[in-house]
């Protein structure tokens, strides 16, 4: 999401007259996309912002900004960290940032805090120039407010955007050579589901689906040249079987979800606020494994949750093994300001929290490379991508599960081709193999 909202500002100044900067030591402008989810991010946000701030004592014109979740969460306090910054925009105000950069450049008064909050529709969807694949994002802030996150706090309430803008600034990638669309949304699978209509027409004459994100789907799906629709963050309540039938039934639907789980305990999953246990978690993965069941399922976990025993970590590692996740990314959890959680003791010490952490990461780890074994002797569909950047004799590309898989190109290949691929071999992260004519 972060990597999106850089490319919308970044447009913006693009569409303002600025020049992007081949790399960061030739930029006159510096602004660093910041996030909050974890102290970790914000401590490395700051250090960042520390030495370009240093920089400027031998460019003195150069101007360094901060936007983003954390300029959003700190306020005026950025300043404090960083007294030389030239300014700060919170991401609920993203839209503001050329007219502040302007002003600093004309001279105005330096260092600035745009508290406003101008409301999170209204912000940069712009794309600089396109390549074969994009991200949109679909379904503004959350509302869902889990008892750990500061998500909701720093990008405000859920707000789905109208289907038709989303459907004509694909139309638009579409025409400048994107293949490979990505829907974005904190809680994605809500999109539509508020009390704003997201469609023109109530009826969705013709259509196949009627529940709003499905419904997205297909129309995304009858854009001209968009060959791969991709989506994230999943939640277990929007698992519905229309989705599953959306999986199963629009052939550009990639068959992989990103569901975070974030434990099995369902003492865990209660005092997170995350609205479902672990059985019915099982429920939703199975029901999109019924209707697809060759799909591709990532997730997040949170490990040391306040008051986390060994019994409720040890269900989070059955929960794993039945689930057969493609990939997990596994945080220790961090007590963020404001949020309920942070309320509560830390008491997982931060030696249990990495003993916890490498466990589960070498759970994954088996599975992984049991998960890629059994892809071997298959076919995969492959958009190809290029030269693989390790070996250039040989291209790579994604395959539908979102596995990076590498092959021999023959004469007349083109990036953006969707190929089939015989896996002859797989490791832990990459599925080989061999074009099928
Ligand atoms: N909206 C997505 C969802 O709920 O599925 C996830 C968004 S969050 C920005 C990305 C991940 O960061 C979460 O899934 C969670 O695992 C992790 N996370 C969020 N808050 C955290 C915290 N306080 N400590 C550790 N990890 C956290
Ligand atoms: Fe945070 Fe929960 Fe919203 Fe995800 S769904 S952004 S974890 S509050």
């Amino acid at each position: 999401m972060n990597v999106r909202d850089s490319e919308a500002v970044a447009a913006a100044l693009v569409g303002a007259g600025h020049t992007a900067a081949v790399d960061e030591a030739g930029a006159d402008l510096v602004i660093v996309n910041t996030c909050s989810v974890r102290a970790k991010a914000e401590e490395k946000a700051l250090g960042k912002l520390g030495l370009l701030c240093a920089s400027k004592r031998e460019r003195p014109r150069r101007i360094i900004g901060v936007m983003g979740c954390m300029a959003q969460r700190m306020g005026e306090k950025v300043f404090e960290k960083v007294p030389t910054l030239d300014f700060s925009v919170g991401c609920r105000a993203a839209r503001l940032i050329p007219g502040v950069v302007a002003d600093i450049a004309a001279g105005g008064c330096g260092r600035r805090w745009v508290a406003e909050d101008i409301g999170c529709h209204d912000v940069p969807h712009g794309h600089l120039n396109a390549g074969l694949s994009a991200f949109v994002t679909v379904l503004l802030g959350c509302n869902r407010r889990c008892s750990y996150c500061i998500v909701p706090d720093a990008r405000g309430p859920e707000y789905s955007r109208p289907a038709k803008e989303i459907v004509d600034e694909i139309a638009c990638l579409a025409s400048r050579g994107v293949r490979e669309i990505t829907l974005l949304g904190q809680s994605v699978l809500n999109y539509g589901r508020q009390r704003e209509p997201v469609w023109d027409a109530p009826a969705c004459a013709g259509a196949a689906f009627a529940e709003p994100f499905p419904r997205l789907l297909e129309a995304v799906a009858q854009v001209p040249g968009i060959r791969r629709i991709r989506f994230t963050s999943g939640h277990p309540a929007g698992c519905t079987e229309e989705l599953a039938r959306a999986f199963r039934d629009i052939p550009q639907v990639c068959p992989h979800l990103h569901l975070p789980v974030q434990s099995g305990s369902d003492r865990i999953l209660k005092a997170m606020r995350r609205g479902y246990t672990a059985e019915q978690y099982l429920e939703a993965v199975e029901r999109l494994r019924a209707h697809v069941p060759e799909i591709a399922l990532t997730t997040d976990i949170i490990v040391g949750y306040p008051g986390e025993t060994e019994e409720d970590f040890e269900a989070t590692r059955a929960l794993m093994r039945t689930a057969r996740f493609d990939n997990s990314f596994i945080f220790k959890f961090s007590p963020r300001p404001g949020t309920p959680a942070a309320q509560l003791p830390d008491d997982v010490s931060p030696e249990e929290k990495d003993r916890r952490n490498k466990a589960l990461l070498a759970e994954q780890d088996e599975i992984g490379v049991a998960n890629n074994a059994a892809w071997v002797g298959r076919t995969v569909e492959v958009l190809a991508e290029g030269p693989s950047l390790r070996n250039p004799s040989r291209w790579s590309g994604r395959c539908g599960q979102n596995k990076v898989v590498i092959f021999d190109p023959v004469p007349g290949l083109t990036r953006g081709d969707l190929v089939k691929v015989e896996i002859s071999r797989a490791n832990p992260q990459t599925l080989f193999g061999n074009l099928v004519a």
